[in-house]
């Protein structure tokens, strides 16, 4: 352990996110591994060179040096061939790294003799919980969804009733009540909206109605879960069912988010453009699933599409608007599973399947 020597090195913009704090370095310190941060690391998120220093790490300005000694390497974001070409052999990189999508950067990394956890592949487990980085990030990315959407609309998310009149509360209708869903319901209520919610797995109700929003039900036969809890893809039919009934809900509510992920597979249209001419103009649409091909006809990776005047945005990195606080979860989703990777090793059945370059 003593001779482990942990590097976090610095993203590339877009990034914002960092993969360590201070607090969590200290921690790793304290465990006994050696912990190497790159010059500049958390400065423009507030976490200084110096109180990096101060928790016990060491400051190095020179990425190649950091990468050819490191044993493991913590970032947010996927590493470059060049960096790569660099590692050790037998070096960890940790991070997330999309390996459905990243054939050559996981040959590049085996070709290298490196190893690489991929957060997306750790199992989600009760054990798994407190490193689970996806849930950590996804549940940021919801409350940011709804701060987003309330800049965009031109309503007041709390009912008020003032002596020029009252104003209703505007109503938000969320798709996909997984991690990301319940936490934009959660921050929706607690703004003062309407909330209605609804997700093709049924255990999902009873989450949506403790939260005081109301379930959509719609009636789509045979869905259920995968065992690892993960929503089914649905057939052409039932899809075409589902747009049906969201239809009505969608044309009355003044925000609606979308959420609807199938693991490891582009995420669903839900939303369409004729659904769409329904609603009222000047409404708001969060497509939260952009990034994995969204779930919103039109929506565009980055930009805020107007159809009909309804605002539709693909916001990327929505955790990473949040940067301070989302490092802060995923340094600490780091830290249990380095914890966890030091004391039992990585024959641990824990990484089978996020340990994707052994
Ligand atoms: P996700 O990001 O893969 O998908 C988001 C939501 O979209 C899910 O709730 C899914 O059911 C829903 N969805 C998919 N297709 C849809 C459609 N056509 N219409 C509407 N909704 C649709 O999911 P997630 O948020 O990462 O969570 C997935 C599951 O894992 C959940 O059951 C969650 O409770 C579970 N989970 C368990 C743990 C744990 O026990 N440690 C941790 C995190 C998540």
């Amino acid at each position: 352990l003593l001779t482990m020597k942990i590097v976090v090195l610095k993203e590339s913009p877009p990034e914002t996110r960092i993969a360590m704090t201070p607090q969590v370095a200290q921690k790793l310190v304290k465990l006994g591994v050696e912990v190497e941060v790159e010059v500049g690391l958390g400065e423009a998120l507030g976490f200084t060179d110096a109180s990096f220093f101060e928790a016990g790490a060491t400051l190095k300005k020179d990425r190649r040096e950091l990468l050819q000694s490191a044993d493991i390497i913590l970032r947010v974001q996927k590493p470059t061939s060049n960096e790569i070409s660099l590692l050790k052999k037998g070096a960890l990189y940790i991070s997330f790294l999309n390996p459905f999508e990243e054939g050559p950067l996981l040959s590049a990394l085996k070709k290298q003799g490196a190893l690489a956890i991929s957060l997306q592949m750790l199992p989600r487990t009760t054990l798994a919980q407190k490193m689970d980085a996806l849930s950590s990030q996804a549940s940021l990315a919801g409350y940011a969804a709804v701060i987003e959407a309330a800049k965009e609309t031109y309503k007041v998310f709390p009912m008020m009733t003032t002596p020029a009149g009252t104003i209703s509360p505007v109503k938000v209708f969320v798709v996909g009540a997984g991690v990301a869903g319940l936490q934009a319901i959660a921050t929706a209520k607690r703004l003062g909206a309407i909330v209605e919610a609804f997700d093709t797995r049924p255990v999902v109700e009873e989450q949506v109605k403790s939260l005081g929003a109301k379930f959509l039900k719609i009636d789509l036969g045979e869905i259920g879960q995968t065992k690892e809890g993960y929503a089914k893809p649905l057939t052409e039919e039932q899809l075409a069912k589902q747009q049906e009934a969201m239809a009505k809900s969608c044309a009355e509510a003044d925000i609606v988010i979308t959420t609807a992920q199938v693991f490891g597979k582009k995420a669903p249209l839900l939303i369409t453009q004729s659904m769409i001419t329904k609603m009222s103009p000047g409404s708001v649409i969060v497509d939260l699933a952009i990034e994995s091909g969204g779930n919103v006809q039109g929506s565009k990776l980055g930009e805020t599409i107007v159809t009909h005047g309804v605002k539709i945005l693909g916001i990327p990195n929505l955790p990473g608007t949040v940067a301070q606080d989302a490092s802060k979860m995923y340094a600490g989703n780091l830290y249990h599973l380095l914890h966890h990777l030091l004391t039992k090793g990585k024959e641990d059945p824990l990484f089978k399947d996020a340990l994707i370059c052994s």
